[in-house]
């Protein structure tokens, strides 16, 4: 199998790097082994939300020369900021083709409601979340917030405890009850099955939309705006949206416990314009190892393909961190294992020193977090201390940045997986 471009991994950084090079006219294959971050993430996108001083971020750019100073290693800092900004932006329009309602602005974060009642950073985030500005106040007064009997991953008392605590929500009177919806009864039975994306499999068909439109109106009272778990709309917000018409409240949904309907639907809407744009998807498939010819990547081999190569003239790994196994940890030291690439080091951790991977204190961010492989301004990787011509690296597989401390996950995604398509479109 011949391809121009092999990418391996197929969540926010691969499919991105996909798209934009099959709109370039590139043909590329994504060869992807299973669930990405993206099915378990909040479905708002970060872009710098913290430094690594504590200190918050409301916008990038006047950030940017402290993020450098503190953490030279980091993506953005590798990069600079021009890029990383031009690169935020085109997401942002490519996002525009795409069936995803996000809002938000690489110029500003803004503060989304998380499911317990807490304020995040973020750079964008579905139209459908509950969001505000550092300055204003929540755009509703009357708020309702509705779980669901028997679904115990969203709780609307607590919800309520934490969020009127926040200045943005002060003004706001709250009230919470529960939907009854006859439909659910039989995940009921077993717990752990009760979970948002059986919901949403079983409520798919609008079978029951009109009672369900009904339950909801009842249970808001006289709320304006009414608080949901994201179970409503397993491929798309179209059932939501329907819900909003039909009811004539302001619904909104929060992201549950994982898997989180909000992610996934990204992850589907991306899946389906690459494949729309010709790329191929090679899914259920692991990339095992690599040939090279010279300082070259010639092929790679996976599981299902071990005696026949997969060639391109270039590859982008885009395999994740260690949730997604893009990276293994060894008794004695931490790997890329597709590529063997070199692992960065940084003043606290060093790849081949266990002791120096975790914090003594738990809740501390831990140090293997900054594992991953090292870029140059390109994304090349390097290899045995030389920077490949025709290998790149996109998204969390990337070292020298730790995502959840900073909230960087989804912009370090995106902004390495343009760079690479433009890298390689350009040649
Ligand atoms: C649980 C979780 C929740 C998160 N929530 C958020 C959030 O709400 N907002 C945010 O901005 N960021 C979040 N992040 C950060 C997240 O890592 C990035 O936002 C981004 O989604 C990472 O994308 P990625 O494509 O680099 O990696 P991944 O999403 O991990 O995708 C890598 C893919 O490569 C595949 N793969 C791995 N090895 C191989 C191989 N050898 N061959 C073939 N396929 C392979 C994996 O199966 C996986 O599908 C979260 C991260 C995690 C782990």
């Amino acid at each position: 199998m011949n391809f121009d471009v092999v990418i391996i991994g197929g969540g926010l950084a691969g499919l991105t790097c996909g798209i934009a090079l099959q709109e370039q006219g590139k043909r590329c294959v994504i060869i992807n082994n299973g669930q990405a971050a993206l099915d378990f993430a909040s479905g708002s996108m970060d872009l710098l939300g913290r430094l690594p001083d504590g200190s918050a971020v409301s916008s990038l750019r006047p950030a940017f020369e402290s993020l450098r100073r503190q953490a030279p290693q980091h993506p953005y800092s590798v990069l600079g900021i021009e890029a990383v900004e031009s690169k935020a932006t085109q997401f942002e329009n490519i996002l525009h083709q795409l069936n995803l309602e996000l809002a938000g602005s690489a110029r500003e974060n803004h503060k989304r409601v998380t499911a317990i009642g807490g304020l995040r950073p973020a750079w964008l985030s579905p139209n459908t979340v509950p969001t505000v500005t550092n300055h204003q106040n929540f755009i509703h007064q009357r708020i309702a917030v509705l779980g669901i009997e028997g679904y115990h991953d969203f709780q609307p008392q607590l919800l309520i405890d934490n969020l009127q605590l926040n200045p943005q929500f002060a003004h706001c009177q709250f009230s919470s009850g529960f939907l009854n919806i006859p439909e659910l009864d039989q995940l009921r039975r077993d717990a752990r099955e009760f979970r948002s994306v059986n919901i949403a499999q079983l409520l798919e068909h609008k079978l029951s939309f009109d009672e369900l439109a009904a339950e909801i109106k009842q249970a808001a009272g006289d709320a304006e705006a009414v608080f949901l778990p994201a179970c409503f709309g397993l491929d798309d917000q179209s059932l939501f949206n329907g819900l909003k018409q039909a009811t004539g409240l302001a619904l909104y949904e929060l992201p549950t416990l994982p898997p989180s309907l909000l992610g996934i639907r990204q992850h589907k809407q991306l899946s389906y314009r690459f494949e729309k744009l010709g790329g191929m998807m090679l899914n259920g498939d692991r990339a095992l190892r690599a040939e090279f010819e010279g300082d070259k990547v010639a092929c790679v081999y996976t599981r299902l393909h071990q005696e026949e190569p997969i060639a391109a003239e270039n590859f982008v790994l885009a395999a994740g961190g260690f949730f997604s196994n893009g990276l293994s940890a060894e008794f004695e030291r931490i790997r890329e294992p597709v590529f063997d690439a070199d692992i960065i080091e940084t003043e606290q951790f060093r790849a081949q020193d266990r002791f120096s991977w975790t914090h003594k204190r738990f809740s501390s961010p831990q140090p293997y977090q900054a594992a991953g492989v090292i870029i140059n301004a390109h994304c090349q990787v390097q290899k045995s201390g030389r920077f490949l011509p025709n290998l790149y690296a996109a998204g969390s597989v990337i070292g020298g940045y730790n995502a959840i401390e900073l909230g960087c996950g989804a912009g370090v995604a995106v902004v390495t997986a343009l760079i690479a398509a433009e890298r390689i479109g350009g040649m």
